[in-house]
């Protein structure tokens, strides 16, 4: 009953952001992260569903509702000292986080809602469908970022339910004015991309909103050691891209992951890429589980089994972008990790599912 008395409303909460001291309020429905990117506040934050941790921030005051088990990626000592995960944080009182939003570069695109009408539906390989739609409000994004479209019909305790796909090519290059891109696998069983595979034609109108993410190219001098597995390709192709509409002159080792030849795909724009490089490119397939009689006489296996034979002793020196199935991420941080190449030369978006978020 008293501390019913001293909660306010959530409908008027605000958060207050230090050391930055901004201020963002916050309605009952969102979360503390969407209600800083609906205000144009540039949180830190990729999947935005709990797997990834980039928007953990320190509780100085106040109290929040989690939705989500954040003991799985926040550490005992981040636990400790009162660590949230922002995206899986909703107010219940007034309260004061401690994040550094300051960071230099950090894109603060406003967050739009918009639908946008399916002009292509290309598939790449059996199971990646490349869909390009031309948006009613162009999407002003930074390579690397992502947008979440709502999965038709579904609504999950009074709200839409989304999934994140990330841009596939750099802005304003995927066609006309408005129109973007976007590599999307199937997943057995998945809500939106079942949908998608099955329903969806030319002239389906899409929902969504963003744009999201953290992953962007940051500047710098260090060579690039870019890592893409399925359709994590997207924001990797995307990245590169606008790299080289910028003019940047690094270094490039791309490994694209796939298990057999027949998942390799958008190889003509990897070579256009390559062709035109001002630097050096190398581009490196790995293959998982390619038949031993296909004829294939390129690099097999797992891509960390490989940095050895590709970058040598210069491992250490690159920066790394990752885009793709967790796993395959965390197995090649670990070895990166040991090559010397720590948190701050290290960037990625892993792309989780449903089925790797788990319920508080
Ligand atoms: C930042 C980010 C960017 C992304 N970008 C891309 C992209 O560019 N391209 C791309 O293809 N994907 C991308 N993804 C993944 C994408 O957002 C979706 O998660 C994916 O497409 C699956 O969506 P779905 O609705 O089809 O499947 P879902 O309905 O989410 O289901 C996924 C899997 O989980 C299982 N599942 C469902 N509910 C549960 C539950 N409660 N417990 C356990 N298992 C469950 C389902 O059976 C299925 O196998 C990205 C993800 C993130 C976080």
């Amino acid at each position: 009953m008293l501390s019913r008395l001293f909660r306010r409303s959530a409908v008027d909460c605000t958060m207050r952001i230090v050391p930055a001291g901004r201020e963002v309020k916050v309605n009952a429905k969102s979360t503390l992260l969407q209600a800083a990117l609906d205000q144009s506040i540039p949180f830190p934050h990729d999947c935005r569903a709990g797997g990834c941790g980039k928007c953990k921030c320190r509780l100085v005051s106040g109290k929040v509702r989690e939705l989500t088990d954040k003991s799985y990626i926040l550490s005992a000592e981040e636990l400790k000292q009162n660590y949230i995960l922002a995206c899986q944080s909703t107010a219940q009182t007034d309260v004061t986080v401690e994040v550094d939003i300051d960071a230099r570069g950090r894109p603060a695109h406003p967050v739009i809602h918009t639908r946008g009408e399916i002009t292509a539906l290309d598939p790449l390989t059996h199971d990646i469908m490349r869909v390009q739609a031309r948006l009613e409000d162009p999407a002003i994004y930074t390579a690397g970022q992502y947008a979440e479209i709502y999965v038709p019909g579904v609504i999950k305790d009074g709200a839409r339910e989304a999934r994140s796909y990330s841009f596939a090519s750099a802005p304003g290059t995927a066609g006309t004015v408005g129109t973007v891109s976007f590599f999307i696998r199937r997943v057995p069983g998945g809500g939106f991309t079942e949908w998608l595979f099955n329903e969806a034609k030319v002239g389906t109108v899409l929902e969504g909103h963003g744009p999201y993410g953290d992953f962007w190219l940051r500047p710098g001098d260090a060579p690039l050691l870019c890592i893409a597995g399925g359709s994590g390709l997207a924001p990797i192709l995307a990245l590169l891209e606008q790299a080289q509409i910028e003019g940047v002159t690094r270094d490039v080792t791309l490994f694209f992951g796939a298990r057999a030849q027949r998942d390799l795909y958008a190889l003509d724009r990897i070579e256009a890429l390559k062709a035109n490089w001002h630097g050096k490119f190398a581009f490196e397939p790995v293959l998982s589980a390619e038949t031993d009689d296909s004829g294939w006489t390129g690099r097999r296996g797992f891509i960390p089994e490989h940095f050895e034979a590709v970058l040598g002793t210069r491992i250490g020196q690159h920066h790394a972008y990752l885009c793709g199935p967790p796993p395959m991420i965390d197995a090649c941080i670990k070895v990166l990790n040991d090559a010397g190449i720590g948190e701050e030369g290290i960037f990625f978006d892993k792309f989780l599912d449903r089925s790797h978020v788990v319920e508080a």
